[in-house]
């Protein structure tokens, strides 16, 4: 029997500018993909519409076609999981919602933001998002619940359940969430737009993901994906999570330590070969940091030799990008 082909995927949101830790994160999922001769797939992650903009969205294909990326299905060339633009699967979101529901494992919630923010730090919060959700709104008796309906209208919660989470990272090694870590999650949010959490697993699944290469940032969204996988039937992708760019104050990579949009690098002049060998040099691929071409690195890939810790981006890292124009 043929092996299941590799597929994978980059999934921008374009709510801003690409930046060179976008690119990184782009450049090795690429990599992992071409390597294992697998298919590559641009998905247009635009479902929190009022954050999303079209110009980023076309921008951010510019961009990783000037890095010299390519995808074998996408929104600009489609495929057979067509459309690859999130907010055109709506009906898709939708379903997997009646699945849920009809599984008893959604309900709906009336907490207030502000309610939630004055929950005491819980013990098992997840670190990116602070206290986990206690339940409120899962324990109310159905007049509770009536009286609320009146007043507001809720988002929709998944019920997890009670079992810890763990899987092997392809890049962080063996992970373990404790159980109930981050508490119910919601899937629908009151104004009606899908979370990221169940869309990206809905898409995955559709477009036979199996590998999914990403920024540690996301890496305790996976807990409950993995959830979600399990909840919908569907069979889960296997995981890697890569080191962030970070600044030297330790925060993620932001405007303030730098313009590092991709779209500022291109019209300071940088060449995609110095981009690409720039970021494949911080990833353990290219000692002599020469320019390079994505398709040249291909050979070379192994996440093996990517950085354990975040990737600080010093001033001087920042002149260096900077330079490459001159
Ligand atoms: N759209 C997400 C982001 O830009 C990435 C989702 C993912 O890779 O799972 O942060």
């Amino acid at each position: 029997m043929a092996a299941t082909p590799v597929r994978g995927r980059f999934a921008p949101t374009p709510s801003g500018e690409m930046h060179i830790g976008n690119a990184w994160t782009a450049l090795l999922s690429w990599l992992q993909i071409r390597r294992s001769n697998g298919r590559y797939i641009l998905r247009m992650e635009d479902i929190d519409k009022p954050r999303s903009k079209p110009q980023y969205a076309q921008q951010a294909l510019d961009d990783l076609r000037w890095l010299g990326l390519d995808w074998d299905e996408g929104p600009d060339i489609g495929g057979p999981c067509a459309p690859y633009t999130q907010s055109e699967r709506l009906p898709f979101y939708e379903e997997a919602l009646r699945r849920l529901e009809n599984k008893g494992l959604l309900y709906p919630c009336y907490c207030s933001r502000a309610e939630l923010l004055a929950v005491a730090a819980a013990p098992h919060g997840l670190a990116s998002e602070g206290p986990a959700y206690p339940g409120t709104c899962r324990y109310l008796t159905e007049e509770e619940r009536l009286v609320k309906a009146a007043a507001k209208t809720p988002s929709l919660r998944f019920k997890i359940s009670g079992e810890p989470v763990s899987f092997v990272d392809g890049a962080a090694g063996p992970v373990r969430f404790p159980p109930g870590a981050g508490g119910d999650f919601v899937v629908q949010r009151a104004d009606g737009i899908i979370s990221y959490q169940l869309a990206v697993v809905v898409d995955d699944a559709a477009m036979g993901i199996t590998d999914v290469l990403r920024g540690y940032d996301l890496m305790d969204s996976t807990t409950r994906q993995l959830m979600l996988y399990e909840a919908l039937d569907l069979p889960a992708p296997r995981f890697a999570h890569v080191p962030l760019f970070i600044g030297t104050d330790g925060k993620r990579l932001a405007k303030r330590h730098g313009d590092l949009s991709i779209a500022a690098l291109r019209k300071r002049g940088a060449k995609p070969e110095q981009v690409a060998g720039w970021l494949a040099a911080r990833a353990g691929l290219n000692p002599e940091k020469e320019p390079i071409s994505p398709s040249q690195l291909v050979e070379r890939f192994d996440l093996g030799k990517l950085p354990k810790e975040p990737v600080v981006i010093t001033e001087k890292n920042v002149a260096e990008l900077h330079s490459f124009g001159e």
